[in-house]
């Protein structure tokens, strides 16, 4: 049997794009598509045009093609480029021109229940050390008296004889582009492919109850703001025996009055007063494993960061132990009682203002750049 030219079978030129190639093959497809060309032949018309479109369509293949002809195509180990030659079936009209949406499911199959999404909200301490919480959750569970059949106890269900099970009706149409198939959920099963004579009194039919339920969790200490906890197997029930869906816990963190956390380290600031940062002192400093006593060396700046090793967050993944940044900001008073004021003269007046490095290079540049030298 002699083969057809892939770009004659399509009606294209040799040089065609692959716009030009998709768009022949569209209009051709379209013309022999079983579904709607009940002529004896559009079936071999509607395979021979796919074969070439799945050849020409495919740079590596064309290629091939162009240098080897039919011939090559075969013989050259590609399998006959991956079962061009042996067609299952035809597709579905609608899967081919609207993308795979609209795939036809089988309502009988097993699926998986729904993933479901849980937002807890910790205080900054809890998110560090831990806790174990039971949170309420609303979801949808397999009803208990019919076992997720919807159909009463002791009634059975039925195959639906408009969709024969499919639980979609296929009706054709005319439209601008010719006869197409168009596919709807059956509306006499509801996509379900069965027909329930008498339906369960608790469920209503659906086979489904909406439940609150309580779930255990436990939160690992060192865990952050947006993190997940992943609960295998908590989320909806699936149906028709499929495996239940998971819960995602997402984790939200309260923002405290004094630390701050980036990662597993804790941040926050410590206010000294001028004195305490010009002759130095011992503080002490909360952390969230407790005060820790911190020594201010004499002539500390605003902006020096002290650092207190492990005083952060666990790691969450257990790698170590994340550390708490103290930053210093030297606080200017502002509440001066004259005996104060009286002081801080006296300081200037025996050279307070000569007593910091910066105040000297400032005033010696300042000296130079007027003197001009
Ligand atoms: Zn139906
Ligand atoms: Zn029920």
């Amino acid at each position: 049997m002699s083969k057809r030219d892939y770009y004659d079978v399509l009606g294209v030129e040799n040089s065609a794009s692959k716009e030009e190639i998709k768009k022949a093959y569209r209009k051709l497809a379209r013309k022999y598509h079983p579904d709607v060309n009940k002529e004896a032949n559009a079936a071999d018309q509607f395979k021979e045009v796919k074969e070439a479109y799945e050849v020409l369509s495919d740079e590596q293949k064309r290629a091939q093609y162009d240098q080897f002809g039919h011939a090559g195509t075969q013989d050259q180990g590609f399998g006959g480029f991956g079962g061009a030659q042996d067609f299952g079936g035809f597709g579905d009209i609608f899967d081919m021109f609207f993308g795979g949406g609209g795939r036809r499911q089988d309502p009988n199959a097993p699926r998986q229940g729904a993933d479901l999404q849980y937002t807890i909200t910790l205080d900054f301490e809890e998110a560090i050390f831990g806790k174990e919480a039971d949170i309420r959750i609303p979801k949808e569970e397999e009803c208990d008296t019919c076992h997720g059949s919807g159909a009463k106890p002791g009634t059975k269900t039925n195959t639906c004889g408009h969709c024969n099970g499919s639980g979609q009706l296929n009706t054709e149409q005319s439209t601008p582009f010719g006869k197409v198939v168009n596919r709807r959920v059956c509306h006499y099963c509801n996509g379900s492919g069965k027909i329930i004579p008498e339906k369960c009194q608790t469920c209503g039919g659906s086979g489904r109850v909406k439940k609150h339920k309580t779930i255990h969790i436990s939160i690992p200490a060192g865990i952050d703001e947006g993190q997940q906890i992943r609960v295998s197997g908590k989320g909806e029930a699936g149906v028709n025996g499929g495996p239940p869906g998971d819960l995602f816990v997402v984790v939200q963190i309260r923002s405290h009055d004094f630390f701050q956390r980036e990662g597993d380290h804790v941040y926050c600031e410590l206010p000294l007063t001028f004195a305490q940062a010009a002759l130095g002192d011992e503080v002490e400093v909360p952390t969230v494993h407790g005060n820790v006593k911190l020594k201010i060396p004499a002539g500390t700046q605003t902006g020096k960061t002290f650092r207190l090793k492990g005083k952060g967050a666990p790691n969450v993944r257990g790698f170590g132990q994340g550390d708490q940044h103290i930053q210093v900001r030297v606080v200017t008073p502002t509440k001066l009682t004259e005996q104060q004021k009286e002081l801080l003269r006296e300081f200037n007046a025996v050279g307070g203002h000569d007593s910091t490095e910066e105040h000297d290079s400032f005033f010696q540049r300042f000296k130079k750049a007027f003197k001009g030298d």
